[in-house]
């Protein structure tokens, strides 16, 4: 051990690790000044023997040395404060000695001020401090009146009365300032401490939690080099990745959203929702997920509730929510979503019978990358879900809040103005109204049609069924059924399922196309379906949709879909045409795939496709408009929007300009334009919405 190490152990005598720094300096300067004291008796003891060669000089430092070890000794036990007060005892004894019997008439007296000083610094009681320095003043004056080791007068002057207390009052001041300062950079350094803290854990966490999904990605690649795969197992190893890949991007976006919500100029985009259907769509989404760990999922609602919302972002926040409720509750434990009124505000309580959060919890849980200790947190997790659906929830002028005990359960409810309704509809009415362009005639609610909703989940054809009850709806389970069905009924419209048990969504297309080839249809596709995608798409007039959807864009595919199908319809009988429709099925796929390969192109014309197939205009106008109900110019359209549609499936980032230009559009605002009358949404929700 050096020298240099040794002096520092000796100073820090008496403190730990769970020493303050401010209470380290103070002990520090105990232990330098005990260390100046012992040297300094050693160099009078010295000094006095050489001078006067006496003994009894050599006792007293011994004595005083020996003093100040043991009071060393206390405060190194610990016993600061009392340490301390002997400290200053002893110097004040000693000063009163050496002032008036040892060494008088030297002004060691001044030696009183270092007191009171001494005592100002080590000590942080005002009543120890203001009785140190009432002891110091009398002992300093009074004295005096006794002995007369100086002229009366000058101890008599107030002047220096005056110095003793200002002398204590600027020091006093000056221990207040560093003292503020200190606590200040302590509670700082703490902060930053625990911000570390937070972020090292929250690193860990990410790392873990992007890891697994990792894992399992891998190991769906693995499978991919089996070879012999069937197409089902394909589908599964698709899926598979799809939805591990979805997990890593919404915990992404999640943390990448947070940071963005610190910039002053991020903003949420409100507008007027149903509040129920969006829920409605959440209970969908989730449905299965709490059905495979068998816990009840309940949910009530009474009335129809309108909301001001972004509900891109209020989804994924109320999804974090519910997402830990399935999450922090065990198997057959119960979820519930209540959604209710109070005055002029919705309120959304989300209950789970799950492992609950203890009272300190309950208060931290929003902070950003807190995580209370229990055994499915340290499996993973983030921390940033509650914060950022906090946040979000707060952009809609609401609240989120939690009653939680431990082993019981919780309730998060969330608290957001509520909207007039009744004028909301009208918007809400307008609002589709302007998006379906020239469809007035044509706009569901005029006409009943007869619709077939064919899907093995009650819920989503319950689902459906309300999205159209203005309408005669029929219902199958399966592409078998609905076969059956339409045997007996004449239906005007279709939408279905791809992944049915016995028979599926393509299988049922296929089926039904030969014999029923003028009702329109629309598929609902999971995310990962693309191929069946590609195979529905093959006329360019069948849609699908993806799963979750929003409710405006069902409806408008689906008044879409049956404009160019009337349009069609009311063509034909003008023109008395005859077809079949396997080879005019063949025909409009090869002018589709001529317009594809040629989608980027500005200036493609229909004279181009008619010099391609060997028409006339006036027949390529014909032929077009018998089979898809559209123009050639908008047929052209129609597949490039279709084109640009599957391009932002596959790549989420890609700008509008670069998109526009892929699929031949000069004008970014026209091509949005008619991207959003065609789909019902604009490119960039589109993207937005399928992150
Ligand atoms: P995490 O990714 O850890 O779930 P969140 O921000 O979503 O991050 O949640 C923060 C913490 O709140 C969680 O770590 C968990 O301890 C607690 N928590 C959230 N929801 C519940 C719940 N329904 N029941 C019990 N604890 C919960």
């Amino acid at each position: 051990m050096t020298i240099n190490t040794l002096f520092k152990k000796y100073i820090q005598l008496g403190s730990d690790d769970t020493t303050s720094k401010t209470e380290l300096k103070k002990i520090v300067l105990f232990n330098v000044f005990c260390l100046g004291w012992q040297l300094l008796s050693v160099v009078m003891a010295v000094d006095e023997y050489k001078e006067h060669s006496s003994f009894s000089v050599i006792l007293l430092s011994i004595a005083m040395s020996s003093a100040i070890f043991m009071i060393q000794f206390i405060h190194y036990k610990k016993h600061h404060l009392l340490g301390r007060i002997l400290y200053l005892f002893l110097l004040i004894g000693l000063t009163y000695w050496y002032a008036n019997f040892l060494f008088k008439e030297n002004l060691l007296e001044f030696y009183f001020f270092l007191v009171f000083s001494k005592s100002l610094i080590f000590i942080d009681s005002k009543r120890i401090n203001l009785v140190i320095l009432f002891i110091a003043f009398l002992l300093f004056f009074i004295p005096n009146f006794f002995f007369h080791h100086y002229p009366i007068s000058m101890f008599n002057d107030v002047s220096i009365a005056f110095l003793f207390f200002a002398i204590f009052i600027i020091i006093n001041y000056f221990k207040n300032i560093n003292r503020t300062n200190e606590a200040e950079l302590e509670s700082k350094k703490n902060d930053l401490e625990k911000i570390n803290q937070f972020q090292s854990q929250f690193f860990i966490n990410i790392s873990h939690e992007i890891r697994t999904p990792l894992t399992l990605i891998k190991g769906q690649i693995d499978k991919l080099k089996e070879s012999d795969l069937s197409s089902n197992e394909l589908e599964n190893i698709e899926q598979g990745v799809d939805v591990q890949v979805s997990k890593i991007k919404k915990m992404v976006d999640d943390v990448l959203d947070l940071a963005k919500m610190e910039s002053a100029d991020f903003k949420i985009n409100l507008k007027t929702i149903n509040l129920n259907n969006l829920i409605h769509k959440i209970i969908l989404n989730f449905e299965p997920l709490f059905k495979e760990k068998n816990i009840d999922f309940k949910y009530t609602h009474k009335a129809q509730l309108f909301i001001k919302s972004d509900v891109i972002y209020l989804e994924r926040a109320l999804n974090n929510i519910v997402i830990n409720a399935l999450k922090y509750t065990d198997r057959n434990g119960t979820v519930s979503i209540n959604l209710e009124l109070s005055k002029d505000n919705v309120i959304i309580k989300i209950e789970d019978s799950g492992i609950g959060l203890s009272e300190k919890d309950t208060k931290k849980i929003f902070e950003r990358f807190y995580q209370a200790d229990n055994s499915i947190n340290k499996a993973g997790g983030s921390g940033v879900g509650l914060a950022f659906s906090k946040e979000i929830i707060e952009l809609h002028s609401g609240s989120l809040t939690v009653e939680s005990e431990l082993n019981k359960g919780s309730v998060f409810k969330i608290t957001i103005p509520k909207t007039d309704a009744v004028k909301e509809i009208k918007v809400h009415k307008e609002e589709i109204k302007e998006k379906t362009f020239q469809f007035d005639k044509l706009v569901l609610h005029q006409k009943s049609y007869k619709f077939l909703l064919v899907d093995d989940n009650r819920e989503m054809r319950a689902y459906l069924a309300d999205i159209f009850k203005e309408n005669n709806c029929l219902e199958a389970e399966n592409g078998a059924e609905a076969l059956k069905i339409l045997q007996e009924n004449k239906v005007d419209f279709i939408i279905t399922d791809y992944m049915m048990p016995k028979m599926n969504g393509l299988d049922f297309i296929k089926n039904l196309k030969p014999i029923y080839p003028d009702i329109p249809i629309i598929m609902l596709t999971a995310r990962s379906d693309s191929k069946s995608k590609l195979d529905v798409l093959k006329l360019g007039i069948d849609d699908y949709l993806e799963k979750p959807f929003e409710k405006n864009e069902l409806m408008i595919r689906v008044q879409n879909s049956l404009h160019n199908y009337q349009k069609r319809k009311i063509y034909r009988n003008d023109e008395n045409i005859h077809h079949s429709t396997k080879n005019t099925e063949n025909w409009i796929l090869k002018v589709s795939n001529y317009v594809n390969k040629n989608v980027a192109n500005t200036s493609l014309k229909q004279e181009d496709i008619a010099e391609q197939f060997h028409l006339s205009k006036s027949s390529l106008y014909r032929k077009i408009k018998s089979e898809t109900g559209l123009t050639p110019k908008e047929f052209i359209t129609e597949v490039k929007l279709q084109k640009a549609r599957t391009i932002l499936e596959n790549n989420h980032t890609i700008s509008l300009k670069e998109l526009s230009s892929e699929v031949g559009f000069l004008h970014n605002s026209y091509f949005s334009k008619l991207f959003q009358k065609r789909f019902g949404t604009s490119p960039s929700n589109f993207s937005k919405s399928r992150t």
